[in-house]
């Protein structure tokens, strides 16, 4: 369900034109249904009602601090993968003790800014990771809470790139070598168990990856008690897909009731991490046509925005579903959508029926609300675009369209340059 639709053959968002907004804010730009997300977010945590949980969004799908805050204010922690992250999170003003720290690669640094941030814990990926932080804490004088980031070996059946819970994959500490490693933290002075957490892959479309991890993490978890370790938070992560093109992914509720059924019993607080299920299909990206193009082969349509803007097709060559901002009457051609980048690999559909669009027509990239703008890059010396918000019949700008200045921002041209002529 979004908030993205035609009036009068003209798309709104919410109960707002989106011409009306092209004209004001200029192309390329994000836009967000504030109604979409927040409700989004609302279903997803209403269904875990019946048990005691915690979601906390994950930062890195969509981490403009105006977004945090919608599900901030519903009580929502986040989920964090940098000290970038943690920033953001702090400044929409997140609870520091519903923020969890995810991520192979923490840098003592990064740590440590949790450390003093008070964050509820960081799920650890290593052995050496564990030490790392007990020394962080040690030298801070504080306790850090942990918990170790199981990889269960699950197939996601997802797109390989996005899968995470595999033996083949980096992260975690494999099923088998976990009890050792919890065993190895409680003799760590400054470390606080608090719990176990997984996280098995993105965009998973079906429910056995999800129920198959929590059985195996099951066992664990009563052997790890049997051995007099408490654990008290189960973190299940996030993945859980959306309809891009013709997926059909179980509905959160569904979702939260096989998790529900398969964890009955285990008297834990239970902690979510979703991303894209929130904001996936509550943005989109609004694009113009620069040009239209006939070559032998096949038809261009060649638009304002790229890869630098939209990364996920060239990354992934994942779908996104392509619509005209104000449809016409005429026949549809196959065409590749294309951007201005000088890659091949820069295009936003390939090989797609699509209405036949005309040289500064506008151009709606569904479904980009989650890994768009956070992935978006400056390549090619472009200025990132601006990210909209809409509620009901206003919009906000959350995201200014970035200016040639802030292209150069911190480069110095160092003096030995500026002067004479270099031997
Ligand atoms: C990326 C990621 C998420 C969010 O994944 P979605 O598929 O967007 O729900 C959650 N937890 C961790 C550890 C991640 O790396």
């Amino acid at each position: 369900m979004h908030d993205f639709h035609y009036v009068d053959d003209e798309l709104c968002c919410e109960g707002m034109p989106i011409l009306k907004i092209a004209g004001e804010v200029g192309t390329p730009f994000y836009l967000y249904s504030y109604r979409t997300i927040k409700n989004h977010f609302k279903v997803f945590d209403g269904a875990f009602a019946g048990i005691s949980h915690l979601v906390c969004f994950s930062a890195k799908s969509n981490a403009n601090i105006a977004i945090l805050k919608i599900f901030i204010r519903e009580g929502s922690g986040v989920d964090i993968v940098s000290g970038g992250e943690l920033y953001r999170a702090l400044q929409a003003g997140v609870d520091p003790g519903k923020v969890v720290y995810s991520g192979v690669g923490k840098r003592a640094d990064e740590i440590e800014y949790a450390l003093k941030s008070g964050i509820l814990m960081f799920n650890v990926e290593s052995p050496q990771e564990l030490e790392v932080i007990n020394d962080c804490a040690g030298r801070l004088g504080k306790k850090a809470g942990i918990s170790l980031r199981v990889n269960p070996d699950v197939d996601p059946r997802t797109h390989r790139h996005i899968a995470t819970g595999l033996r083949e994959n980096k992260f975690g500490i494999s099923i088998e070598r976990a009890r050792e490693e919890y065993h190895r933290a409680e003799k760590l002075p400054h470390l606080d168990i608090k719990g176990i957490s997984c996280h098995i892959g993105s965009q998973v479309t079906e429910i056995a990856p999800f129920t198959d991890t929590i059985e195996r993490l099951k066992k664990i978890i009563r052997l790890l008690r049997k051995d007099g370790i408490n654990i008290r938070y189960l973190d299940i992560g996030g993945g859980l897909g959306i309809t891009y093109d013709r997926e059909t992914p179980p509905h959160p509720s569904e979702y939260a009731s096989a998790i529900m059924k398969a964890s009955a019993g285990m008297d834990c607080t239970f902690i979510f991490e979703p991303g894209r299920v929130i904001v996936g299909n509550g943005g989109i990206l609004v694009t113009r046509v620069l040009y239209t193009k006939a070559t032998e082969d096949k038809n261009f349509v060649i638009v304002d925005a790229g890869m630098n803007d939209l990364l996920r097709p060239a990354l992934y060559d994942s779908y996104h579903h392509i619509q005209p901002v104000v449809k016409r009457e005429g026949q549809e051609i196959m065409a590749d959508v294309v951007g201005p980048i000088c890659e091949s690999s820069d295009y936003l559909a390939k090989g797609r029926m699509i209405p036949r669009f005309e040289r500064g027509e506008l151009m709606a990239v569904m479904s980009a609300g989650a890994y768009g703008f956070s992935m978006s890059s400056n390549y090619n010396a472009r200025p990132r675009i601006p990210e909209v918000l809409v509620r009901n019949d206003q919009f906000y700008v959350i995201r200014k369209r970035e200016e040639y200045a802030d292209l150069v921002r911190g480069e110095e041209i160092p003096n030995f340059l500026m002067n004479e002529t270099v031997a």
